[in-house]
C-alpha cells in the first residue's frame, strides 16, 4: 500500500544480547531506584492530623467585609454573582432604614447574601469584580458536611464578626501591584 506520508518508520526486531537476556541488570537497576526513594523526603503527609501550611493568598472560603466603623460593605450589586463563572453567588437587595447607618454602609444592601460552595472553583473572580471591596477569599478551608444544603453558605457564615479580635485580615491578598492596579485611573472603581 502507497504510504500517505514518510513518517512511518520500520521497527527491526533485534535479538537481545546475553546481558539483556539474563534480566538481572535491569532488575538490580530497578531495584536500586526503588531504594534510592527510601530515603528521600516524603511527599505525603498524615491529614489530618498534619496539614501544610497555605500561602497567604490561599483561595479559600469567602468572607464578607465591613469598613472600619462595623457597617457591612457590600452594596448588593450584583457584580460578583455576574462574574461568577460557576454561578454560585445570589443576593437579595435590600434598602437601609433609616438608623440602620451603622448596619449598612450603602442606601442598599445584601439582605439575603449565598456562595453555595460546591459550585465555588474558588478561581477568585468575585474579589476581583467587587468595586466595593467587600468580598474576598481568605486562607480558611471550607469545611466538610454530609448534606448538600449545608454547603450553601450565607451572611451568618460569611459576614466577618463586627468585633476587632473576629474580623478576618486580607491584608496579604492587597499586594504592592494590586493597590498599584486600584490606584489606575481608568480602573479606579474602588475609590
Ligand atoms: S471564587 Fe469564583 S467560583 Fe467561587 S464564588 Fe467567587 S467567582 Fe464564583
Ligand atoms: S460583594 Fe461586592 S460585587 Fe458582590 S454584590 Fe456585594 S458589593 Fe457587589
Amino acid at each position: 500500500m502507497q504510504p500517505l506520508t514518510n513518517r512511518s518508520k520500520v521497527v527491526v526486531k533485534k535479538e537481545m544480547s546475553l546481558y539483556e537476556r539474563i534480566y538481572l541488570p535491569a532488575v538490580i537497576s530497578g531495584m536500586m531506584i526503588t531504594f534510592s526513594h527510601f530515603f528521600r523526603k516524603k511527599p505525603t503527609i498524615q491529614y489530618p492530623e498534619q496539614t501544610r501550611a497555605f500561602s497567604g493568598v490561599y483561595r479559600g472560603q469567602h468572607v464578607l467585609k465591613r469598613d472600619d466603623n462595623g457597617a457591612e460593605r457590600c452594596t448588593a450589586c450584583g457584580l460578583c454573582a455576574v462574574a461568577c463563572p460557576a454561578e454560585a453567588i445570589t443576593m437579595t437587595a435590600a434598602e437601609r432604614k433609616p438608623g440602620e447607618e451603622k448596619l449598612y454602609r450603602e442606601e442598599k444592601y445584601a439582605a439575603v447574601y449565598e456562595i453555595n460552595m460546591l459550585r465555588c472553583i474558588f478561581c477568585g473572580d468575585c474579589e476581583d469584580a467587587c468595586p466595593k471591596e467587600a468580598i474576598f477569599l481568605t486562607d480558611r478551608k471550607v469545611n466538610s458536611e454530609v448534606n448538600r444544603k449545608s454547603f450553601i453558605y450565607g451572611k451568618n457564615v460569611l459576614v466577618e464578626g463586627i468585633e476587632k479580635e473576629k474580623r478576618v485580615d486580607v491584608s496579604l491578598r492587597q499586594t504592592a501591584a494590586v493597590l498599584a492596579f486600584k490606584k489606575h485611573k481608568e480602573f479606579d472603581h474602588n475609590s
